[in-house]
């Protein structure tokens, strides 16, 4: 644990950490759970290999015919040190069965496990391998936003007010122990705690960090976020990141090893801005 004795060394405006996440472009990631194409041939295909190389190779021979197209993918290695590629592939065009897919795949030496999951029902297939799934080195379990919106909106319609006190609550014990769990993995403490823990945030998929700047003497932060996941697209016309909210004072609070943070939104994407601005008092 951080001790209230311990000094604050980081100044962050000499090594900003969070400057190495900004970027002029976003690559979406799918996450390979479900494939829809209605009307067309479609299947999961898993594949095991010692050679990453080798099925790499295999799997760009495949693409440069054109008649199987991959849809995406994941590309993992296993606890016993074997690469697993599984991809979804529209082969539609290759006049191939699921069987005949299967079949020119596994007659292959590089690939050592295959399974091919063809469709569910017409033109819609599932994953059945990948499980569980991870965040850096932890468990994680991924939500759809626009349910976990419409969640958030069933609790105030529900709670009223109160919602947003217990949506804080949560955030801010979310923050506690996500950052708790941060320190453990990475030893960081103080700024570089607080930086790479909301980095990972980012890389998560909760939103991008715009803005990020403290002042340990005066235990001030400010923190831009855009695109958060609890105000993107959601105008209500009132700040609606008390979760959030509820996050960054958790998360400072244990860099900084101080229970007494507040945070306030202090613009809002859900009311009239672009991004949603935190200020946090440690
Ligand atoms: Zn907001």
């Amino acid at each position: 644990m951080v001790t209230s004795t311990a000094t604050w060394t980081s100044d962050p405006g000499e090594h900003y950490w969070l400057k190495n996440v900004k970027s002029s472009f976003r690559i979406p990631v799918y996450l390979p759970s479900l494939c829809v194409r209605r009307g067309r041939s479609i299947a999961e295909v898993t594949s095991v290999s010692s050679d990453l190389a080798g099925l790499i190779v295999l799997l760009s021979s495949i693409a440069s015919r054109g008649s199987i197209e991959f849809v995406n993918g994941s590309i993992a290695r296993a606890p016993d040190g074997k690469v697993v590629v599984s991809l979804f592939v529209d082969y539609t065009d290759s006049g191939l069965s699921a069987e005949g897919l299967a079949n020119s795949l596994g007659g292959i030496g590089v690939v050592e496990g295959l399974s091919v999951n063809g469709y569910l029902t017409g033109g819609v297939t599932i994953n059945k391998h990948l499980f569980p799934l991870l965040l850096g080195g932890n468990r994680a379990v991924a939500f759809s936003v626009e349910v976990l919106g419409g969640m958030i909106d069933h609790l105030r319609e529900r709670l009223g007010e109160a919602a947003n006190t217990l949506l804080y609550d949560l955030g801010r014990q979310y923050g506690v122990l996500f950052t708790r769990q941060v320190r453990e993995e990475t030893g960081l403490t103080f700024d570089e705690l607080a930086q790479i823990s909301l980095a990972e945030l980012q890389a998560a998929g909760w939103c991008v960090v715009e803005g990020y700047s403290g002042d340990p003497v005066k235990r001030f932060w400010r923190i831009i976020v855009k695109d958060l996941f609890e105000c993107a697209k959601r105008r209500s016309g009132s700040n609606n990141s008390h979760f959030f909210r509820g996050v960054v004072s958790g998360l400072l609070g244990e860099a900084y090893g101080s229970q007494d943070v507040s945070c306030i939104e202090t613009l809002c994407a859900g009311n009239s801005t672009n991004s949603c601005e935190f200020a946090a008092w440690v």
